[in-house]
């Protein structure tokens, strides 16, 4: 029998107009940081794309200085339907310069082009795009008759989403009248970087947007900084409880977008072949390097054992692979600590007994990669139940009764997302209106709108991005 197989389709790597150096951007210029340079790489090779300078203490106080001047004197007063036009500047200009970011982030974060073209950097755009459209009709968003911006915004970002954490961040608080300063996250300062310059090249005055480059104690010196009025962290939910210990009582506003471990309920008159593409999709997209990731699937025991042999045979089809080629369905891990803790919990589910299948699919020979994994007969005590783990890595749980489900979708510390899958209305409203999630995908997963609010409740922290609600964090009434 003939087989059909993919010829490479690389994109080029050059397209991403790679530098050797970059550099913070503070009060509207790049600027030689005081920290020690870091060296970013490329996942999927484990070679240098780049040296960035980062940020000291002192760049810190500048830059929040330089955000509260240009608050205090340009920002703050100017009208929204003209904060607005730098916006929408802005997110054309990301538009225009899509296939550049595209293969900027996916070079230095090691996730599919295809993902980075078709999710990330078009839905950086669209963020700003809305929230452009917010910025003159600030008073009809239901907060009040005369909402007032917070001030100087500090925003630490995670590696997953650079650009798009980025553009999550930046949108509502300048549409919203606030200036920001940012770090992005050690392995990923790329794209963050480049929409600085993009800002700069739209014209958007001095100040009201810095990017500190650098390691976890920047981070953790941007929070600390007495200069700011609000924090806004997306990160682990350690860091997250440590942020918010360090805030208490100084009166400063705080949003926390923080991990999950989210429950992909599939009933049994779901539609399966849909069900395992959503499930597939839910777990392996960006290598399960999402916060919001389905990672533990709750099949109902009727149709357990259909539904694992239909999602293995999937999941055989994936290919893993170099991120550049527009075949790859899985790219590479973001960065060796990850490897090491993904193989850490899938140690962890075989010695607590969970049952590993994993798909045969060839890994490159260097570079970070896992191969897509899912253990079944997994028990809610297991630490592969419990813990996130971040990776391309399925556990599945079975129920019988509706109640069932829930109580299991629920028994998590954390409560960012779930999904739901029925042929059901009725049924689906029933479990979405049980879940302790801020977002429930019905019969689909991982869909992302700027108009609509993403957050989560418990553990994966307060405070909403996208949407109306989204607003209320950067505002004041
Ligand atoms: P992390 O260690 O908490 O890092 C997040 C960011 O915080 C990075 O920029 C990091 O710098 C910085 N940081 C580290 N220590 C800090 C400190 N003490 N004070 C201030 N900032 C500090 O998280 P991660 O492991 O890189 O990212 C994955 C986590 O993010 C997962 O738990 C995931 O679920 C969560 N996440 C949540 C959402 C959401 O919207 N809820 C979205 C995406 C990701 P370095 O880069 O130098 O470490
Ligand atoms: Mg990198």
């Amino acid at each position: 029998m003939m087989e059909w197989t993919y010829a490479p389709a690389p994109e080029s790597a050059s397209l991403a107009n790679l530098k050797q150096a970059y550099r913070p951007f503070v009060d509207g210029e790049f600027v030689d940081g005081g920290g020690e340079p870091l060296k970013t790489l490329n996942p999927a090779t484990e070679e240098v794309l780049a040296e960035v300078g980062t940020a000291s203490t002192e760049d810190v106080d500048r830059a929040v200085a330089a955000a509260r001047r240009a608050y205090e004197q340009v920002w703050g007063p100017m009208p929204g339907a003209e904060r607005a036009k730098y916006l929408y500047r802005i997110a054309r200009v990301v538009a225009e310069r899509a296939r550049e970011l595209a293969v900027l982030e996916t070079l230095d974060n090691g996730k599919p082009i295809r993902e980075s073209r078709d999710v990330d950097v078009p839905t950086a755009s669209a963020h700003l795009f809305h929230h452009a459209g917010w910025a003159d009709k600030l008073e009809y968003a239901g907060l009040g008759p005369h909402p007032r911006p917070l001030g100087v915004v500090g925003a630490v970002i995670p590696w997953n989403f650079p650009l798009l954490m980025a553009a999550w961040k930046i949108a509502p608080a300048l549409a919203c009248g606030n200036t920001i300063v940012l770090k992005p996250a050690e392995t990923t300062p790329l794209t963050a970087l480049v929409l600085a310059e993009i800002a700069a090249d739209a014209g958007l005055p001095p100040g009201v947007l810095n990017v500190l480059p650098g390691a976890g104690d920047v981070g953790a010196a941007l929070v600390g900084d007495g200069g700011l009025d609000k924090v806004a962290f997306t990160g682990s939910t350690d860091v997250g409880k440590e942020i918010q210990r360090r805030l208490a009582g100084t009166g400063r506003h705080l949003t926390l977008e923080l991990g999950g471990k989210a429950a992909n309920i599939v009933y049994d008159d779901a539609p399966l072949d849909q069900a395992v593409d959503g499930v597939v999709d839910g777990i392996f997209f960006n290598q399960g390097h999402v916060c919001c990731a389905g990672s533990r699937l709750l099949v109902q025991e009727s149709i357990a054992e259909e539904f694992a042999e239909l999602l293995r045979a999937r999941i055989e089809t994936l290919r893993v692979g170099d991120p550049l080629d527009k075949n790859t369905d899985v790219g590479a891990i973001n960065s060796r600590a990850q490897l090491d803790r993904i193989v850490e919990l899938v140690a962890a589910g075989d010695a607590e007994g969970a049952q590993r299948w994993t798909s045969s699919c060839p890994l490159p020979e260097r570079g970070l990669f896992f191969p897509p994994t899912v253990f079944s007969g997994v028990e809610q005590t297991m630490r592969v139940a419990r813990e996130e783990i971040f990776g391309p890595v399925l556990s599945v749980l079975t129920f019988r009764t509706p109640d069932e489900a829930v109580a299991k979708a629920n028994n998590t510390p954390y409560g960012l997302s779930a999904g739901v899958w029925t042929e059901k209305g009725a049924k689906a409203l029933w479990t979405a209106q049980r879940m302790r999630a801020g977002v429930v995908w019905t019969n689909t997963f991982n869909r992302f709108d700027p108009t609509a609010p993403f957050g989560g409740y418990r553990e994966s922290g307060f405070g909403r991005e996208g949407g109306r609600a989204g607003l209320e964090a950067y505002l004041a009434e």
